[in-house]
């Protein structure tokens, strides 16, 4: 050995782009770029850290019980089917780490979460892309593309960026049609925000290769705080639970999340709150001449005619202060990734798109 060698895939890695936070020159910048929650974090999670700082100096719980028995409790799942991690990006990392590594295919789909081949090669694994239909995901696609190398299919439902949901049938068609060596994940970061969805939940409290994983970065407005987690078979989350670090979760970060948890109160408001204002976007978007999708999430993807519109419809919206997301890694270099924000926000969005095409016209 001459040289340090990182090991493999590890160099194949394109950094994490985030949605950008500020606007050169601008003060007051309306930030919809990375899908977070308009109303803020869920008031009983910042009460419940507050009061927990004070026993910092302990180090936090391992197993995470009190939190997996409000998870419990709250979802109606077995709390020794439950692992937490730091986010559900720690939840999917735990999966592909501990059931995939070289020589082996992780399926993620075209229009899937830029963190999935970020993850497989982490792993040491490959990342497979299978293509979208119409922006929807294409389960003949995955089915296809399933080899005697595949460990792994990672499937976002409702789908980011595309705001788009596979319907239950279709979801259970792709779990009948995987073979047993390969772990379906749904990933339901934005399942509180489509009506009448478990996200996955009967999926994978059936089936013995069926994963769910939940965040608290979004709907309960705790993206800063760091939790997520997974539900599945016993099997699996025993596994993964042997490479999940025993301090993973900070003491006020467990305490915050078991409180956000339990105030589903707060879900439902935020998510009759986001359908009102999703709808009303959703509307003036398609009457400006930016097609889309009907959305399950808390964001909307606008397709512009052209790159060039694209680049002007953002334009327009950066010199208002407002930051959307443009999502040409993902596949859509035309579209603007707009996350859902409060009745003056959404009002904002709209009057600024709306001058762009009274003056593009003038
Ligand atoms: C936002 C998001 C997540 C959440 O990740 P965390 O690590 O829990 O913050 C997961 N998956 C998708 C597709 C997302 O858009």
């Amino acid at each position: 050995m001459t040289r340090i060698t990182p090991q493999p895939g590890i160099m194949d890695i394109a950094l994490y782009q985030g949605g950008a936070s500020h606007l050169a020159g601008v003060d007051n910048v309306l930030k919809l770029s990375s899908n977070e929650n308009p109303a803020g974090p869920v008031p009983a999670a910042m009460t419940a850290l507050a009061e927990a700082a004070g026993g910092m100096h302990l180090y936090p719980s391992t197993d995470h019980a009190d939190l997996r028995t409000a998870i419990s409790e709250v979802w109606g799942v077995a709390a020794d089917r439950v692992i937490c991690g730091v986010g559900s990006d720690e939840v999917l990392q735990f999966v592909t780490q501990a059931f995939s590594g070289p020589g082996d295919e992780i399926i993620h789909t075209a229009h899937g979460f830029s963190m999935y081949p970020i993850l497989a090669r982490m792993a040491g694994a490959t990342p497979v892309c299978v293509p979208e239909a119409d922006r929807v995901v294409d389960v003949d696609a995955i089915l296809g593309a399933v080899t005697q190398a595949t460990r792994i299919v990672l499937l976002t439902n409702p789908g980011n960026p595309t705001g788009t949901r596979l319907p239950d049938s279709e979801v259970v068609r792709l779990a009948d049609g995987l073979p047993m060596h390969v772990i379906l994940v749904i990933d339901g970061a934005y399942t509180e925000y489509a009506d009448g969805y478990d996200g996955g939940l009967a999926l994978a409290e059936t089936r013995p290769n069926v994963l769910m994983t939940r965040t608290f970065s979004k709907i309960y407005g705790l993206g800063g705080l760091r939790v997520g987690w997974g539900y599945g078979p016993r099997a699996l989350i025993d596994v993964m639970t042997r490479i999940r670090q025993p301090f993973n979760l900070s003491t006020v970060a467990l305490a915050a999340a078991e409180a956000a948890v339990r105030d589903t109160a707060w879900v439902d408001d935020c998510a009759t709150r986001n359908a009102t204002q999703r709808a009303r976007l959703t509307g003036a978007l398609r009457q400006l001449g930016l097609a889309c999708d009907d959305s399950d999430t808390n964001f909307v993807l606008a397709r512009a005619a052209s790159v060039a519109d694209a680049d002007a419809a953002e334009a327009a919206l950066n010199a208002d202060g407002i930051l959307i997301r443009r999502v040409g890694g993902y596949g859509f270099p035309e579209g603007l990734r707009i996350t859902v924000g409060d009745a003056d926000q959404t009002g904002r969005v709209i009057a600024a798109l709306t001058r762009w095409r009274e003056e593009a016209a003038a």
